[in-house]
């Protein structure tokens, strides 16, 4: 009987298995049947000794549990067991009877009893470590009082049977078998519904988001809860190396980050999640010691595998991790591969979104917004700086030595900057050789070595296709203050110091406003007007010519205008030197020759002889097929060269080249007349003057503005119309305001007058419609002959 007893609890609690309902560890044994019939055949203290040593062995040889918990698991039967002896007792005499129904009713309701009542207090002991007591208790109570009834019932059942005939107890066994597999087959169907709730559950909080780091933080802390681990760590590698670490929990093993990649992915090899043994843990725990359970699941996308899922220390009574726990990591691992993989996509894009593929530095969306970062916060130290950066000749390698050397270029200037900036500074390449820093600095002077730092690195020699080549660079200062609620303000500025920096050569300029006045932003201009020339956004205006001996109107001169869709109206003083500096001035002037020479046309047929003055720049006159383009559109309207007159600045006469001259000199082959404009603000002396062949002087409008109240530009007006008549040339006032004015001129004998008194430029309609109704159109009477000019002109009335 003892020997019977003794193996029929090993068997029971050899069995017993565990289920989890509502996240709470139930463990079942049916060993309350070998304890009925033990009830009634062994005194307490054998059947005790024989319960608790079968039980020992059992849990110990199968069940591996750790010392405490067996400790705690044999404190608690003896105490069930004593309790169980206690109840039976009072309630087997209290029938009054040693009857089998007594004895039987007995052996229930103790067992029942008993067994719920200490399983609530396994609840209360599991509660006082893991919290939620109320729920827990709840829960177990709910749970326990029929599993123990049954079980119970079950029990009392193998009793009634021992107590007819001890031989009967073996007819139990099919219907107690039966229970248990009903039981467990319930657990295991139970578990594998949660399980697949949890991965679900699991994906949806962990996909939630796109960031590979968040994703981490959470899959960790998911990771832990679900498999009721102290521990979960991620490692995402990057080509071999810690890329990424987050943990959830704590544990004995070392900081993810600190174990070499390689070490991570040999753990891994093997493809799918697995328990590590104490060996291949050596080097991963911090004080040597080994995790009794530590499972490890390789992430792996379609390339291989990039990062890993760490769960260590099973908490809960089940004590350490089954086979079926590691199935979910893998489960788990699988669902994050996708996220990660998600996450990790998004990332790339985002990066390239705001990074230059050439040099890896961040691109101008990104560096905006860092600007606009650190606009917003809350930072008192310093000043903030925002420098711009232009390579003063890299268009020329870029144009010698191809684009490759070009790029080459480029990519190592950024990385001889980045190595010398400051950690906090960020380095941005805007746009072809264009760079923008953004810095802090104590003063002006830190500011300025950091400037100078730059000039420095650009100038140091580069080799290229084994060239040594130097460039230099402009630097473009602005101070961010509380003015900039973005980095457009700033950007602007640092860009017109720049540009200034670039054009006077000075190496470094910071931002002035008379800087603004004079340079515009022409940075983002440019795109603009490049789409403007090509879209015919730029028109012509023109601006009547007035001959002061004859009060007739001889001609116009063409001025560019642009009206932008953001801008408005925008000056040409402003584009018309980014048109220059960037070589759109080109297309620029070919527009104003076309279109005016066409107006020319227009003018001409209806029966107007008038003239056309069209603007050069300094570039224009470089460009040595020009002539050949101007007698094309002079030929093609029919438009005689002698009424087409070129005004080129006394400034840009001045930086004469070979290849001006040759150009001035071929324009007045084809018969072209030369205009020199804003004459008395440049230095040409009167000998160079006469080498070339100028037909016309333009005083400049800031003499003539001033004429009746300056003494000065009165003299100078005065000598320059003196000198002009000398070398034979006709003068011509411009920005001539009122009548006062032009009454002046014309008493000093000045030729020709143009200004907004007679007529501010006009659009080509309302320029023939303002000399259809000028004074006197001494109109050519047969519009058939055009060839008949005489008296054709516009007159305005004197006065
Ligand atoms: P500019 O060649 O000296 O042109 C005369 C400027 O004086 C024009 O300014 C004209 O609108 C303005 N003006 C005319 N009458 C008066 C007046 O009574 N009072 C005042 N205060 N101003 C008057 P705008 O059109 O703004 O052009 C400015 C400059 O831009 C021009 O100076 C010229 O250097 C350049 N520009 C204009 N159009 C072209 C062009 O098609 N090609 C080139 N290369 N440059 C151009
Ligand atoms: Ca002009
Ligand atoms: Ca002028």
């Amino acid at each position: 009987m003892i020997v019977a007893l003794a193996a029929a609890f090993a068997i029971a609690e050899a069995t017993a298995f565990h289920f989890e309902f509502k996240r709470q560890a139930i463990s079942f044994s049916m060993s309350e049947a070998p304890l009925a019939v033990a009830l009634v055949y062994v005194a307490p203290v054998p059947a005790l000794a024989i319960r608790l040593l079968a039980s020992v062995v059992a849990i110990a040889l199968v069940r591996r549990q750790r010392t405490l918990k067996l400790t705690f698991n044999a404190a608690l039967m003896a105490f069930e067991l004593a309790l169980i002896y206690l109840f039976f007792r009072l309630l087997a005499d209290g029938f009054g009877s040693e009857d089998t129904a007594s004895l039987v009713v007995g052996a229930f309701v103790a067992m029942g009893l008993v067994g719920t009542l200490s399983s609530i207090l396994v609840a209360m002991a599991v509660a006082c470590f893991e919290g939620e007591f109320v729920h827990r208790i709840a829960t177990e109570l709910r749970l326990a009082w029929w599993l123990f009834s049954v079980n119970a019932a079950f029990a009392s059942m193998v009793l009634a049977l021992a107590l007819v005939s001890p031989w009967l107890v073996l007819v139990a066994v099919v219907p107690i078998c039966a229970l248990w597999y009903v039981l467990k087959a319930f657990g295991v169907i139970d578990q594998r519904l949660r399980d697949l709730d949890d991965v679900h559950g699991f994906t949806g909080r962990v996909g939630r988001s796109l960031d590979p780091g968040e994703i981490a933080e959470s899959a960790v802390s998911e990771a832990a809860k679900l498999l009721r681990a102290d521990h979960a760590v991620l490692v995402l590698f990057d080509e071999g190396e810690v890329a990424l670490t987050r943990s959830a929990g704590t544990s004995k093993l070392a900081p993810a980050e600190s174990i070499p990649g390689e070490r991570w992915l040999n753990l891994v090899s093997a493809g799918s999640a697995r328990l590590l043994t104490p060996a291949e843990q050596t080097g991963l725990t911090v004080d040597g010691s080994s995790q009794p359970d530590l499972i490890v699941s390789p992430i792996s996308d379609g390339t291989g595998v990039i990062g890993m899922l760490v769960v260590s220390g099973r908490t809960g009574i089940a004590g350490r991790f089954t086979d079926n726990d590691i199935a979910r990591v893998q489960n788990l691992t699988e669902q994050l591969a996708s996220s990660l993989r998600r996450g990790m996509l998004h990332q790339q894009i985002e990066t390239e979104a705001r990074h230059d593929g050439l040099t890896g530095l961040p691109n101008r969306t990104a560096f905006e917004r860092y600007v606009l970062e650190l606009l917003e916060e809350d930072n008192d130290t310093g000043v903030l700086f925002l420098l711009m950066l232009d390579l003063d000749r890299f268009k020329e390698v870029n144009d010698t030595l191809g684009h490759h050397a070009g790029d080459e270029l480029l990519v190592e200037f950024a990385r001889r900057m980045t190595a010398r900036l400051e950690p906090a500074d960020k380095m941005a390449r805007l746009a072809g050789d264009e760079f923008a820093i953004i810095a802090r600095r104590n003063n002006h002077e830190e500011m300025q070595a950091l400037a100078n730092l730059c000039l420095q690195e650009a100038s140091r020699p580069v080799t290229l296709d084994g060239l040594e080549i130097v460039v230099t660079a402009s630097v473009g200062v602005a101070e961010l203050g509380e003015q900039d609620p973005d980095a457009a303000g700033p950007m602007r500025r640092a860009d017109i110091a720049m540009y200034n920096a670039k054009t006077q050569r000075l190496g470094v300029e910071t931002y002035r406003d008379e800087l603004d006045r004079r340079t515009p932003a022409r940075l983002s201009m440019l795109g603009d007007l490049r789409a403007a020339i090509e879209s015919g956004g730029l028109h012509v205006h023109y601006q009547p010519k007035l001959d002061l001996t004859t009060g007739t109107v001889i001609g116009a001169e063409a001025l560019v205008r642009w009206t932008h869709s953001v801008r408005g109206e925008v000056p040409p003083a402003d584009f018309v030197r980014v048109a220059e500096d960037t070589g759109l001035i080109k297309q620029l002037t070919d527009l104003m020759l076309s279109n005016g020479i066409g107006t020319l046309r227009q003018i001409h047929d209806r029966g107007y002889r008038l003239g056309l003055s069209v603007n050069l720049s300094t570039h224009d006159l470089l460009d040595t097929r020009l002539p050949d383009r101007v007698a094309g559109y002079l030929s093609m309207h029919g438009v005689d060269p002698a009424l087409l007159t070129v005004e080129i600045t006394e400034s840009s006469l001045l930086s004469d080249a070979p290849r001006s001259r040759s150009t001035i000199t071929d324009l007045n082959d084809i018969g072209v007349q030369m205009s020199i404009d804003d004459f008395g603000t440049g230095y040409s002396s009167l000998s160079y003057l006469r080498r070339l062949p100028v037909a016309e002087l333009k005083i400049d409008q800031s003499f003539v503005a001033n004429v009746l109240i300056d003494e000065q530009d009165e003299v100078i007006v005065r000598s320059t119309i003196d000198l002009g008549h000398n070398l034979g040339l006709q003068v011509v006032a411009e920005g001539v305001e009122n009548n006062e004015v032009l009454e002046q001129l014309r008493d000093f004998g000045c030729d020709v007058a143009q200004g907004y008194c007679i007529s501010r430029p006009l659009a080509a309609r309302h320029f023939i419609a303002w000399l259809n109704t000028t004074g006197h159109p001494s109109r050519l009477q047969d519009p058939l002959n055009p060839t008949d000019w005489s008296d054709t002109a516009p007159t305005i009335p004197r006065g």
